[in-house]
């Protein structure tokens, strides 16, 4: 049995890939290491982030472990909100609030290009691994779709005619940032 610690205080994050791996595979939450307090992610970049948190979890707690940080990076706002992608429009981190100012940021702007990028980063006895996934799309000029989270009603992935808030979880899945990440973490494990 193989044992790794998600440095996630998200229990839905922790059941989602527990259900991915294989039986031989056991995920454990930081509630289940006994931390409690807040892991710092204090850097500019969301790879440095991913990187943080792990390692802050290896050193503290002496486990095999991997963290994972997700932003949006909109082209024509240099790459914001980026590592702000959570708290757009303050600390409340409101998406409804986040939508608003992202569509009012981008109002009149042609260039609607932008990317989810998710890091996975893992460290195994020292050794750190980086995963990223990414999935390029456009801002859309409104809200389309009531499934999914955060941004997902104004993103509109490359080649697709529905927004993520549009689509069924596992289409979402199969070609979102977050998705594309992890299978590329399981690849790592399973193969
Ligand atoms: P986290 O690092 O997974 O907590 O993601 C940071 C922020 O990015 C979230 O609070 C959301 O606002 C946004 N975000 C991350 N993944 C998605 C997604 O799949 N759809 C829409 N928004 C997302």
């Amino acid at each position: 049995m193989t044992s790794i610690v998600f440095a996630t205080q998200n229990p839905n994050k922790v059941r989602e890939i527990q259900q991915m791996l294989p039986d031989n595979f056991q995920i454990r939450s930081l509630a289940d290491i006994g931390c409690t307090e807040d892991v710092p992610e204090t850097q500019d970049t969301i790879e440095g982030n991913a990187i943080q948190k792990a390692e802050y979890v290896y050193k503290n707690y002496q486990v095999n472990c991997f963290a994972e940080d997700t932003g949006l990076e909109v082209e024509a706002l240099d790459g914001a909100p980026g590592v702000y992608t959570a708290r757009y429009a303050g600390p409340k981190r409101d998406p409804n609030d986040n939508m608003d100012l992202l569509l009012k940021n981008l109002a009149d702007q042609p260039n609607r290009n932008a990317r989810f990028k998710t890091v996975i980063a893992l460290i195994l006895d020292g050794q750190i691994h980086t995963f990223t996934g990414i999935v390029n799309g456009e801002i859309a000029q409104q809200r389309s779709g009531t499934d999914g989270f955060g941004y997902d009603p104004i993103f509109l992935p490359e080649g697709q005619s529905q927004t993520f808030a549009e689509m069924d979880k596992d289409s979402k899945n199969a070609i979102s940032h977050r998705g594309r990440a992890l299978a590329q973490l399981l690849d790592f494990f399973t193969t």
